[in-house]
């Protein structure tokens, strides 16, 4: 229709193949939603495996969040921080933010906003070294980050990220960022004993923080559960080993938990799980579960203390830093949650099971891991059961492939090399995720003679 055509002649969709736009006629026009499902223009309507893109928590068509965007903004739409002003939702939220995060780490203290996740991870990209320099070490600059981690766009966020074909575009990583070995324990430590996965992975940080010198590095920052890596849940013992390491030299830790705060993995924030104690939280997406733009970064007392020491200044923000609509929303989101029990179904009713139904797809032929956390998942695509050999020749093809069939049996969900992510909605229901499963089972059997032809 007329849509696809200016979308065609005008529009560049964000973190898409502009040939493939042109070869598919345009973009597929998502025009209405409501609960767990989207419509697209042409009226077909598809189960929202990905929660928009692992943000909409609470779900679409929430009219109290409409309404409190409407009177805020009757009310006051705009006004700024940087003139020693505030106004009340950021102060607000920012408290409510505070309660959440001290409930596993009272050393967490304040909050700094921002629009997107990834100017999360650059605010505290400057705000790490800012810190180390008025400490008297201003040597300590580097981050240690994962290889196929995703931590945003911008230049400071697709460098902390480790994904190769992010960096081959706006030639990057920018200096003082290192990569170490992600805890993909399907992909890269098949069949070997979880726990001592778990210590080889973390090792490899301890040996980067030894090779660059310890006195040189300022952080490491990694996703609870790697999001767009392909959903990577590491194994139980890894985050405390990582904890540990960074303690032992003094280093900071940093929780990005864009997608695994307000309640994917059944917390408040992804690192709950774990029970390790990071120092800074970045937090997006489900915060405002994306009705409107909206990051944070948590900080702890003794970070915001240092600044104080030393002159108090922080010459960094945004224009949009507290926005007063967008902190209203985010907190009446919150209230959502709380009021609907949502973190709490996620842990002990909607995520397990999830991971019950889900686990019986590895019954299925194509199948090699089926994996979850609260609501969270992936399923591995494989050539032969039991293994984790991919299809030789079409290596990295079969999510798409599988992820065209799912949307075309009305479900939608990200092929993510050869494997399919899900991360729907927290209100979704055991009987749509049956429907989820089934979905995923269907495609799967379409896609088997495709595959191995
Ligand atoms: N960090 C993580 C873990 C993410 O998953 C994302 C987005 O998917 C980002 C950062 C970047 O957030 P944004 O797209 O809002 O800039």
């Amino acid at each position: 229709g007329e849509l696809r055509r200016l979308d065609l002649a005008h529009h560049l969709p964000a973190q898409s193949d502009y040939k493939l736009q042109r070869e598919l006629g345009g973009s597929r026009i998502i025009t209405r939603a409501e609960g767990c499902t989207i419509t697209d223009a042409e009226g077909k309507s598809l189960l929202d495996g990905m929660a928009g893109l692992w943000c909409v928590n609470v779900g679409y068509g929430r009219d109290e969040l409409a309404r409190v965007a409407y009177e805020q903004m009757l009310e006051l739409p705009y006004y700024n921080t940087f003139f020693k002003t505030a106004t009340p939702p950021p102060v607000r939220l920012a408290a409510k933010i505070a309660e959440k995060m001290q409930a596993s780490n009272p050393a967490l203290t304040h909050v700094f906003f921002n629009s997107s996740g990834s100017e999360a991870n650059d605010t505290i990209f400057r705000l790490v070294r800012h810190y180390w320099a008025l400490k008297g070490q201003p040597k300590r600059k580097i981050f240690i980050s994962r290889k196929n981690a995703y931590h945003g766009s911008t230049v400071a966020g697709a460098s902390l990220g480790g994904m190769t074909f992010m960096h081959e575009q706006g030639d990057l990583p920018i200096p003082g960022v290192e990569h170490v070995l992600q805890p993909y324990q399907f992909g890269e430590g098949f069949g070997e004993d979880p726990d001592a996965f778990a210590t080889r992975v973390a090792n490899s940080i301890e040996e980067r923080i030894l090779g660059v010198g310890a006195e040189n590095v300022a952080a490491f920052i990694g996703e609870p559960v790697q999001g767009a890596g392909g959903v990577i849940i590491p194994p139980d013992s890894y985050w405390p080993k990582v904890e540990a390491i960074c303690r032992k030299y003094g280093i900071l830790l940093i929780c990005d938990e864009v997608i695994c705060g307000f309640g994917r993995l059944g917390h408040w924030f992804g690192h709950q799980h774990w029970g390790i104690k990071p120092d800074l939280i970045a937090m997006a997406k489900g915060l405002s579960s994306g009705y409107l733009p909206i990051s944070a970064v948590g900080v702890s007392s003794e970070i915001v203390n240092t600044l104080v020491e030393h002159g108090g200044d922080f010459v960094h923000g945004y224009t949009y830093s507290g926005h007063p609509t967008c902190c209203a929303v985010a907190l009446a989101n919150i209230e959502i949650m709380e009021n609907e029990d949502l973190i709490e179904r996620t842990r002990t009713v909607t995520g397990p099971y999830l991971a019950k139904v889900l686990k019986r797809l590895e019954n299925h032929p194509l199948v090699g891991e089926a994996r979850s956390i609260g609501l969270i998942g992936a399923v591995e695509i494989v050539s032969e059961p039991g293994t984790n050999k991919r299809f030789t020749g079409k290596e990295g093809t079969a999510g798409p492939i599988v992820r065209d069939l799912c949307i075309k049996n009305g479900l939608m969900v990200r092929g993510i090399r050869d494997s399919l992510v899900m991360c729907p909605p927290l209100i979704i229901t055991e009987a749509e995720i049956d429907r989820l499963v089934d979905i995923l089972h269907q495609s799967l059997n379409e896609a088997e003679p495709v595959l191995r032809a």
